[in-house]
């Protein structure tokens, strides 16, 4: 292969892809290469068994920015969201919290289990959808250095200082603590029901080393209530055809707009002349000339695999060292014959349409992390389900049933044995734990996926198996990701920027990483 590019960019997943589509628009001759068969990294679907297709990784998206979808047209090329109502939890006894869009529904089951509560969600609600408010902007902005002189970085800082001013001194105080507490100590200022604050503190842990009692869980609770106000469909959802389907709808556009893409096309290095990025090299030796180079995989595969130490600062070094990836979660992929049958709501109904999730008390949750942080994975773990064959029955063979189950945790470092050895055991316990809600699941199942941390990592590309490239905690988010100094899509390394989950504003499908990266790209080009 000896073309020239002006940008190569490393790793088809979703913000790869929205990357490349940009940097195409702008008239860049672009290519994208990708490790595996096909394009989407964690966003990806897979006929896994023979006419069962699924959403392998992630399999509930929200987050993905409107500006994107319309900028790139997304629904001209086959995306289509359709939507994910609610969350049902079983209870051990017998008993059920099932929350729904529908707001009046919602609280009257709340309030069957308490009226405090119920006033209380209102109050909620409203306080997280200021917050929101207040950081959406922030998921679109370069983040400013705060140790910078440069006028971009203090208009940033002062933009945001402005907006935090005009918060209501509730909302003010209400930021401050989201930032600092804990999921749960957080929502104990508002719920007493266990089961409710369980199962809203789940969010706070997803993809992070934490437990929902741990500092700093409240932040993420936010990072996954945004797209419940931001999304283009203001709600979670599944993408009809999977996840995947988001992949090659980006995808789409970015062909559309010129971009080459090329599969099974793995990256051994990046070629380097006098501290510049110049290009990459594959595995199989061929080289790519490119004036910029776009990582969208880790700092852990860009740096240290691609690039070498040798090649870098060492303070550099030192905090690439320190970025946690600690890998927390594992998926079961289920091929069913027929639906699960819950004790709590026995027979199909409209509660197996949304997420069900195993999260029934809060002490069950930090039970389920305390196994973890020694090194097991939880005997009893916290579980979201979906069923997404319900409502794309597209994925599935007729009368038969797709079940995701996204499982914490997971520990990626084992005290004995190795994940090989346990993938089995892992995925038995995770029946085990469905089946005492849903005793018929063991006679459903006709096939299983069970992905380990390790799989992830192996397959995905995804070190440590961390599903965001990186724990989503506070002290590696905004001007802080992946690593100090090193936040606005930019790298030591001249020409070479990182554009994935692993910079600003984190993981989920966003696509903002992409996007923010293409745009700094641009006007670095621009002043050439
Ligand atoms: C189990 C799991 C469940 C999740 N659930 C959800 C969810 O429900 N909703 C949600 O919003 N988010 C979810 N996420 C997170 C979300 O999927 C990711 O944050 C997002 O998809 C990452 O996109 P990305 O493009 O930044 O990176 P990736 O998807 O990691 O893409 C990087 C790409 O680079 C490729 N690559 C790696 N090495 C090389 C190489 N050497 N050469 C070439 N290519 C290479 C990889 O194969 C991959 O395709 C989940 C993730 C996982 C793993």
């Amino acid at each position: 292969m000896n073309k020239k590019y002006d940008a190569v960019v490393i790793g088809g997943g979703h913000n790869g892809l929205v990357n490349a589509a940009y940097l195409a628009r702008a008239g860049k001759k672009v290519l994208v290469l990708e490790r595996r068969h096909v394009l989407g990294g964690a966003a990806v679907t897979e006929e896994v068994f023979p006419g069962f297709k699924f959403s392998v990784c992630s399999y509930v998206v929200s987050l993905l920015r409107p500006e994107i979808i319309r900028e790139l047209d997304l629904p001209r090329h086959g995306l289509e969201i359709l939507p994910l109502d609610g969350t049902f939890t079983p209870m051990p006894n017998g008993d059920y919290l099932w929350r729904v869009n529908d707001h009046a529904r919602t609280r009257r089951e709340i309030a069957r289990h308490s009226r405090l509560d119920a006033e209380a969600y209102d109050e909620y609600g409203k306080a997280m959808i200021e917050m929101a408010h207040f950081v959406k902007p922030i998921m679109s902005m370069m983040p400013p250095d705060p140790t910078s002189l440069k006028p971009a970085d203090w208009k940033n800082l002062a933009f945001m200082g402005r907006r935090f001013q005009k918060l209501p001194a509730d909302d003010k105080y209400n930021t401050i603590q989201l930032m600092t507490m804990s999921a749960v100590d957080f929502l104990d200022q508002w719920f007493e029901k266990d089961v409710l604050k369980a199962t809203m503190s789940a969010s706070g842990i997803i993809g992070t080393f934490l437990g929902v009692r741990s500092p700093g869980t409240a932040y993420v609770l936010l990072h996954h209530y945004m797209g419940e106000i931001d999304g283009a469909f203001r709600s979670w959802g599944f993408a009809r055809g999977g996840t995947g389907a988001i992949s090659n709808a980006i995808g789409s556009a970015a062909r559309e707009a010129g971009v080459e893409i090329i599969t099974e096309a793995s990256i051994a290095k990046i070629m380097l002349r006098n501290g510049r990025a110049i290009g990459v090299v594959l595995e199989n030796g061929d080289e790519i000339q490119a004036d910029v180079v776009s990582s969208s995989v880790d700092p852990r595969l860009t740096f240290t695999k691609m690039i070498g130490n040798e090649n870098l600062p060492d303070e550099f070094c030192i905090d690439l060292d320190r970025y946690k990836y600690r890998g927390s979660s594992g998926k079961v992929n289920l091929a069913l014959a027929g639906l699960p049958d819950f004790k709590a709501m026995p027979g199909p109904g409209a509660h197996l349409r949304g997420a069900i999730s195993i999260s029934p008390g809060v002490e069950y949750m930090e039970r389920a992390y305390d196994e973890a942080k020694y090194g097991r994975f939880s005997r009893r773990p916290y579980i979201d389900m979906v069923i997404p064959s319900l409502t794309d029955p597209s994925v599935a063979p007729p009368g038969k049933h797709v079940m995701s189950c996204f499982v914490q945790y997971a520990p990626y470092n084992l005290k004995e044995g190795n994940w090989d050895d346990k993938r089995d055991e892992f995925g038995d316990t995770v029946i085990d734990t469905i089946a005492e809600h849903a005793p018929n699941i063991r006679d459903l199942i006709i096939d299983r996926q069970v992905l380990t941390p390790l799989d992830l990592e192996r397959d995905f590309g995804l070190s440590e198996g961390n599903i965001f490239q990186g724990e989503l905690t506070l002290e590696q988010l905004f001007f802080l990701r992946p690593v100090p100094g090193w936040a606005q899509y930019r790298t030591p390394i001249k020409n070479l920027y990182m554009c994935g989950s692993a910079t600003h504003p984190g993981g989920g499908i966003m696509g903002a990483p992409g996007r923010n990266a293409a745009l700094k790209m641009l006007k670095d080009w621009k002043r050439r």
